[in-house]
């Protein structure tokens, strides 16, 4: 597979796919370690995920520099690869406090009989992953499903699978680990070959994907966690404080292009403070500058994938034809072989055109306004999405009184996008943007185990005494 740089357009990367055969090998290797990986316990796991996160530090440059092509993006490459060294070192700290196992207890319906909880995990976790952050949504589900004692088929995404050449170095320098984590090269047929196979699936991509994935789970009757995409709204109350509004909703919706899910993607703002807030949040959109000329400058990168570069400017051209007015940015431009969008401010808009319903994974703020609160949260519903959402005010308790009527599974007050910093939040997908067990907080190692219930008779059991008609009634 031939795959393109986004900075120059050009292919200058050749994926080697796995074919099915290698694919079947691989997870028989897994099945077959996955007794002894889990049998030896959390603490050994913990100390060879450790020498994991060592040996990640080696190759840490190498790893960031490969992500840095992949995504045309230095400094959220390096971000990338210190956060996964941090999530490995925060969860050998938390997954011993979730797996403490209780000892035996009685039940409350019946003293007698004691009852031992167990945790099985499952035995091979395929993890699935998109290409906005290829290096983190690769590993985010990956880690705690390997500290819980499952091994992991993981297939990352086609469009940036340079990173998996010096992390595969990282893993094949931790040979307990090789033996329990194997890294799957290759696009569709090899994620479909992945959902297949593995016993849980945690899938990372967009809601057509997901759903199909959901329907071959079903038939295979496991688990699939799904995190889909979204179409986050913000809504920013009249007294919000506008110099910090507008900084983060900026910076949460061009941020990374615009490429992330949880990236604010449509915006309500007070009709007393809407021109204020459009000025303001327009004139900070027209400052940032592209890494186009010198990748070590400037604020925003590449759009990495063709394909969004042309949904990105569909949903604009939908909208202009449609009465948007643009007041920064716009269009989609080609420098020096790269895809580029500028932070895109439009007023003039609403839920009639694509910019306002569908995800856009770009670095578009459309902007309405509103005369009174409930119409405000009744626009911010009215999508099939609900991934996460912002209010902002300087009134918390009223910011959280609005929260609160949000159809979404994590509302960032006075910011944007906080799921992307905070990790031990719980959160479940409302609407079409996921299903299942949430990846954040103890949620997130917890779902990778089945309870099982050792029941304990300690008294002697009943007999069909007990049935017996007219007696003791
Ligand atoms: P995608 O659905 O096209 O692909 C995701 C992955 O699935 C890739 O690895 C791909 O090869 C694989 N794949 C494709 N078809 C498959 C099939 N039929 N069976 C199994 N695997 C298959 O998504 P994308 O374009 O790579 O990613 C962007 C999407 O991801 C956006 O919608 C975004 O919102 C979403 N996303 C969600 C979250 C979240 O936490 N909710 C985080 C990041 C990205």
């Amino acid at each position: 597979m031939q795959i393109k740089n986004p900075r120059t357009g050009e292919y200058d990367y050749t994926l080697n796919e796995n074919t099915a055969d290698e694919l079947a090998d691989l997870a028989k290797h897994l099945r077959k370690n996955q007794m002894e990986w889990n049998n030896k316990g959390l603490e050994y796991r913990s100390q060879i995920m450790t020498q994991w996160a060592q040996n990640i530090e080696k190759y840490q440059k190498e790893i960031a520099e490969q992500l840095s092509i992949d995504t045309g993006r230095i400094k959220i490459s390096k971000i990338e690869v210190s956060g996964i060294i941090g999530m490995i070192k925060a969860w050998s700290f938390k997954a011993p406090q979730l797996m403490k196992i209780a000892n035996a207890r009685p039940s409350a319906l019946n003293s007698n009989v004691f009852i031992e909880q167990q945790m099985v995990p499952y035995s091979m976790v395929g993890v699935i992953s998109p290409w906005n952050f290829p290096l983190l949504l690769a590993l985010i589900d990956t880690i705690p499903a390997l500290y819980a004692g499952s091994t992991v088929l993981l297939k990352p995404s086609e469009v940036t699978p340079r990173f998996m050449d010096p992390l595969e170095k990282s893993i094949q320098e931790t040979p307990e680990l090789a033996g329990v984590l194997k890294l799957i090269r290759g696009g569709k047929e090899a994620g479909k070959a992945v959902v297949n196979t593995a016993d849980a699936i945690c899938f990372t991509g967009s809601v057509n994907t997901g759903k199909s994935i959901a329907k071959v789970c079903s038939e295979r009757f496991i688990p699939a966690f799904l995190e889909l995409g979204g179409k986050d709204p913000g809504i920013v109350l009249n007294d919000a404080d506008l110099e910090t509004t507008t900084d983060a909703i900026l910076r949460s919706a061009a941020g990374a292009t615009g490429h992330a899910c949880q990236s604010l993607e449509r915006i309500y703002v007070d009709e007393s403070i809407f021109e204020a807030f459009v000025n303001m949040i327009s004139e900070k959109a027209e400052a940032v500058i592209l890494t186009a000329e010198d990748p070590s400058q400037g604020q925003m990168g590449p759009i990495i994938f063709e394909q969004q570069a042309l949904k990105i400017q569909d949903q604009i051209n939908d909208a202009v034809s449609k009465g948007a007015v643009i007041h920064t940015g716009g269009k989609v431009e080609k420098i020096k072989g790269g895809l580029w969008c500028r932070p895109t401010v439009m007023t003039k808009v609403d839920h009639g055109m694509k910019i306002m319903t569908e995800e856009t994974f770009g670095p578009i703020i459309p902007i309405m306004s509103f005369q009174n609160v409930e119409e405000a949260i009744k626009m911010a519903n009215d999508s099939i999405y609900g991934l996460s959402a912002s209010v902002f005010s300087k009134d918390q308790k009223n910011a959280l009184m609005v929260a609160q009527k949000i159809n979404a599974g994590a509302i960032s007050i006075n910011d944007g996008s906080l799921t992307n910093q905070i990790f031990d939040a719980e959160k479940n997908s409302f609407g079409q943007s996921g299903l299942n067990a949430s990846r954040m907080g103890d949620a997130g190692f917890m779902r990778f185990f089945r309870k099982k219930a050792m029941l304990i008779q300690t008294a002697n059991p009943a007999g069909m005494a007990s049935f017996e008609e007219g007696k003791n009634d």
